[in-house]
């Protein structure tokens, strides 16, 4: 397969859709993870309060833990709070602890409240590729936060009943939010999750999907697999609790396109999968 081109500048991609459960921090561990893996040094932002991204990166984030929440609401510098994930190197996180889930409520009173996010990114010193914030399942404050932060919004879908509803809500405000605040932003990605191929429903919700948007979805989609649902439990990435498992290789694939496109190049992940 073809290398894994390094941007020239930060990428910053806001892993959105407030529907739970669709693989939004599933996507962005494991995505991160394979950037890494291929020479990008790579930042986790963990934006939802129950913290799931930091629990599958092996990332402390009990209570007392410096943590996204402080860089919101009390200013604290990003690079306070940012660790390095044990056994990926040039992988970090800043971890979402518990009392995030105030943040929503907290940051409504605080001035440039949508726009904090953003502002500890631009100060934070350290040279990065690639950052990669997982959104809660709303389009709150903090999920506000993240799109005015970032310029790209990497939207994953369930290969499942009513895949798309709700999803004009998401594009809306995404509108809303190039509009008024952030006029870089836009929807670069689509990533089709769980996709089981030996099923007509997913089939025709990938069809749908591709009829819809078109040439952001990438061919990549990722199947559904035990060993991807296993990998959190031991604080892992599938890409290092099984690298070998077609989940593995189907992010590793998918982080392959998003570079390639970072480069303008669209190339046929799907070709290469088949030949192997
Ligand atoms: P979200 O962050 O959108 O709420 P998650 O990434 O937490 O979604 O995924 C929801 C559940 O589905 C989790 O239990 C996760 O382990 C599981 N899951 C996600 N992607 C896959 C997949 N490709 N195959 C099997 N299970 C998956
Ligand atoms: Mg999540």
């Amino acid at each position: 397969p073809p290398p894994m081109p390094r941007p020239e500048q930060t990428r910053v991609m806001v892993v959105a859709n407030q529907k739970g459960g669709v693989g939004k921090t599933t996507t962005t561990v494991n995505l991160a993870a394979s950037l890494a893996l291929h020479g990008n040094r790579v930042l986790v932002i963990d934006l939802d309060p129950q913290g799931n991204a930091s629990t599958a990166l092996g990332i402390d984030h009990h209570a007392d833990v410096p943590s996204i929440y402080d860089v919101l609401v009390d200013n604290r510098k990003l690079s306070d709070v940012v660790q390095p994930v044990v056994d990926v190197e040039g992988l970090f996180c800043a971890p979402a602890t518990i009392d995030l889930a105030g943040a929503e409520i907290e940051l409504v009173s605080l001035v440039a409240r949508e726009s904090r996010l953003d502002r500890a990114i631009k100060a934070y010193q350290q040279p990065l590729d690639y950052i990669l914030i997982d959104c809660p399942p709303s389009l709150g404050l903090l999920t506000v936060n993240a799109l005015v932060a970032g310029a790209e919004v990497l939207i994953p879908i369930q290969c499942e009943y009513y895949a798309l509803e709700g999803l004009g809500q998401l594009l809306r405000n995404v509108e809303l939010v190039r509009g008024h605040l952030n006029p870089e932003l836009h929807v670069s990605t689509i990533l089709l999750t769980m996709y089981d191929g030996r099923t007509r429903l997913a089939s025709q919700v990938a069809e749908e999907v591709r009829t819809h948007f078109g040439k952001e979805v990438l061919r990549t989609s990722i199947p559904r697999s035990v060993r991807i649902s296993e990998a959190p439990s031991y604080g892992q990435t599938v890409l290092t609790y099984d690298p070998g498992s077609s989940g593995a290789l189907s992010y590793l694939e998918a982080a392959r396109e998003i570079a390639l496109r970072g480069v303008g190049v669209h190339y046929d992940g799907s070709r290469a999968h088949t030949v192997g």
